[in-house]
C-alpha cells in the first residue's frame, strides 16, 4: 500500500560522491526539501540528520570509491489505495552504486541525442518518483543507440530525459532558465560556476531546436554522466563532431571540485 509503489508519489535525489566528498550536498539537499514542499510532504528528517544517513550508507558501501547515493522518499503506506491521502509516515529508501568514471579522452568524440516533443507536466521543477515519461524517452534513445533524448517544447529546448542541455554558441553559453518546464539540475548550476570562474559568458535564456543544431557545442549535464559532450542529434553531425574546447575548460574546472 506504498504510495510511492501505488502512484509514483513521491521524491528523490541523487547524490554524486568522489572519495568522501558529497558534489553539491547543501543544493540537493535544499532541492529535496523544495520537491517535499512541492507535494506536501513532510520533511521527516533535519538536514544534519540526512548528512548522517547518507554519510553511513556511503561508509557502508567498501567496494566503490566513486557512488552515487539515490534517496528517496514517498508519502507512505495508506490501509488502502485510494487517490487523495491524510497523514502518512514517509517511508525512506536510500542506496548506493558506482558511478563509472569516464576518461576525458574517451568523451571527445562525444555522444548522440536523439529529439523529441516535451509534453510532460508543468511541474517539471520537482524531482518527483513518477518519471513515466522520462523512463518512455530514454528508452528511445537507448533504442536508437543515443545517449539521451533532448526535449522541446513550442520549438524550444527545454532539457532531456535525465540531464539538463546547455549550447555553446560564439564562445557564449545558454541554458533554458530555471521554471516550470526543467529540473533546476544542480550539475547545471555547477557547470555555469566553472565557466564563468574561466570567464565565459553564460546567458540563461531558451534557445530553439533549430539553435541547438547550429550551435558549437552541446553539452548534457547531470550528477552521475556530469558534463558530456553531445556531437551529433538526430542522425546529424553537430559542428565539428567532436567535444568543443569550452566543455574542455569547463569539464576540466568541474573535475576539480572532486578533490
Ligand atoms: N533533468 C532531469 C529531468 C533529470 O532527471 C536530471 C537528473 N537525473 C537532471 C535534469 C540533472 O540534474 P542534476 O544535475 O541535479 O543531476
Amino acid at each position: 500500500m506504498d504510495r510511492g509503489f501505488l502512484f509514483g508519489d513521491g521524491i528523490y535525489e541523487v547524490f554524486p560522491v568522489y572519495g568522501n566528498r558529497i558534489i553539491g550536498l547543501d543544493s540537493h539537499l535544499n532541492r529535496l526539501q523544495d520537491g517535499l514542499d512541492a507535494i506536501n510532504i513532510k520533511n521527516p528528517h533535519s538536514k544534519d540528520e540526512w548528512i548522517e544517513l547518507i554519510n553511513k550508507v556511503i561508509s557502508l558501501n567498501t567496494k566503490n570509491k566513486n557512488q552515487a547515493i539515490y534517496l528517496q522518499i514517498s508519502r507512505g503506506c495508506d490501509e488502502n489505495r485510494k487517490h487523495t491521502y491524510g497523514e502518512l509516515k514517509p517511508t525512506i529508501y536510500i542506496q548506493s552504486s558506482a558511478i563509472e568514471s569516464r576518461e576525458k579522452d574517451s568523451l571527445k568524440s562525444g555522444k548522440s541525442a536523439i529529439t523529441r516533443e516535451d509534453i510532460r507536466w508543468l511541474k517539471s521543477y520537482t524531482k518527483a518518483t513518477s518519471l513515466l515519461a522520462n523512463t518512455l524517452y530514454a528508452q528511445e534513445a537507448k533504442e536508437n543507440n543515443a545517449e539521451e533524448t533532448i526535449l522541446y517544447r513550442d520549438g524550444i529546448i527545454t532539457e532531456a530525459s535525465s540531464s539538463n542541455v546547455l549550447i555553446v554558441k560564439d564562445m557564449c553559453i545558454f541554458t533554458h532558465p530555471k521554471g516550470s518546464n526543467i529540473l533546476p539540475g544542480i550539475t547545471r548550476d555547477k557547470a555555469i560556476e566553472c565557466a564563468k570562474v574561466n570567464d565565459i559568458n553564460v546567458i540563461e535564456s531558451s534557445f530553439t531546436k533549430e539553435q541547438l543544431m547550429d550551435a558549437d557545442e552541446v553539452w548534457i549535464t547531470s550528477s552521475t554522466r556530469e558534463i558530456l559532450p553531445i556531437t551529433s542529434i538526430d542522425g546529424i553531425q553537430i559542428s565539428s563532431g567532436y567535444a568543443g574546447p569550452i566543455w574542455s575548460l569547463v569539464y576540466d574546472q568541474y573535475q576539480s571540485l572532486k578533490f
